[in-house]
C-alpha cells in the first residue's frame, strides 16, 4: 500500500459516494468517511492523515495500542474503536480511542460511564450498535429494544450519544441489504423523536461491499478498510 494508490482509491470512493447520495436527492458532504485500517500496518493511519481524513477505525484493543505506540501522537486523526469491547478492556480502549461505536449493551455502557466518572476523562463519544436484521451472530440491539437501550444509555454521566452504528449481514444481495440500513434510519430517527435528551445524528453504517446501498439509505459515516486501502 502506497500513499498514491490510497489517494487513487479514495478518488473513486468519492465519486462512488457523490453519485449514491445524487440519486437519494443527498449532499455528499453529509457522508464522511471512516477509513478502516485493521489488519493494515501502523503505516496505513500516516497515510490516512496525510491524504486530511479526519479519522480511523479499528477493531481490536491490543493492535490499536500496539499501533499507537509505534506512531505516538496522530493529532490529525480521531481514532474510532469499531469492534466488539470486552469489558475488562473498556479502560483501555479510554485511553486509546476517541469514540466507540460498538457500545452493544447497557452493561458496557454502564462501565464506560463509570470510568469515565472514575478518571475524570472528558464525555466519552459513544455510538449505540443497533441490529435490524436482528441476526444471531451479530452485535447490537434489535429492533424495539434499541429504542429503550438508547433512552437508558442517553441518562448515564460522562457519556456522549452521537448516534447509532450498524452492521449488515455479510452479503450482496440488495434486497438483504437495503431494509437492513432502512431500519436502522428509522432507529435513529425514532430515538430522536421518542428521546429528548438524544441529539445524536450520526448513522454509521455501510462497508466497501455494501456503501453505495448505505448512502441511499441516510448514512452519515461509511466504514471503508478494504475498498480504500486494500486487502488485508
Ligand atoms: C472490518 C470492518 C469494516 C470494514 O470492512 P471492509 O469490508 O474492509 O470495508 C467496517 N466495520 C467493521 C465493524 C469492521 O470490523
Amino acid at each position: 500500500m502506497t500513499r498514491d494508490d490510497v489517494e487513487a482509491r479514495l478518488a473513486r470512493v468519492l465519486q462512488r459516494i457523490e453519485a449514491a447520495a445524487g440519486r437519494a436527492g443527498r449532499r455528499p458532504d453529509d457522508v464522511e468517511i471512516l477509513p478502516v485500517t485493521k489488519g493494515h500496518p501502523a503505516r496505513a493511519i500516516e497515510i490516512v492523515e496525510e491524504l486530511g481524513l479526519a479519522r480511523i477505525g479499528e477493531n481490536r484493543v491490543p493492535e490499536a495500542e500496539a499501533k499507537r505506540s509505534a506512531l505516538g501522537a496522530t493529532p490529525g486523526v480521531a481514532w474510532h474503536l469499531i469492534g466488539r469491547l470486552q469489558r475488562n478492556k473498556a479502560r483501555r480502549a479510554l485511553r486509546l480511542f476517541d469514540v466507540v461505536e460498538s457500545v452493544d449493551s447497557v452493561m458496557l455502557a454502564r462501565t464506560l460511564s463509570r470510568i469515565v466518572e472514575e478518571e475524570r476523562l472528558g464525555p466519552a463519544e459513544v455510538l449505540v450498535q443497533v441490529n435490524p436484521s436482528g441476526e444471531a451472530v451479530k452485535a447490537g440491539f434489535a429492533g424495539e429494544s434499541a429504542v429503550d437501550a438508547v433512552r437508558e444509555i442517553c441518562a448515564l454521566p460522562g457519556l456522549r450519544v452521537r448516534g447509532l452504528m450498524a452492521m449488515a449481514p455479510f452479503t450482496d444481495d440488495e434486497a438483504v441489504l437495503r431494509p437492513v440500513f432502512r431500519g436502522a434510519a428509522s432507529l435513529l430517527a425514532r430515538c430522536r423523536d421518542e428521546i429528548p435528551e438524544f441529539g445524536g445524528d450520526v448513522l454509521s453504517m455501510g462497508m466497501s461491499n455494501d456503501f453505495e446501498i448505505a448512502v441511499e439509505e441516510g448514512s452519515t459515516r461509511l466504514r471503508l478498510g478494504t475498498v480504500l486501502l486494500g486487502e488485508r
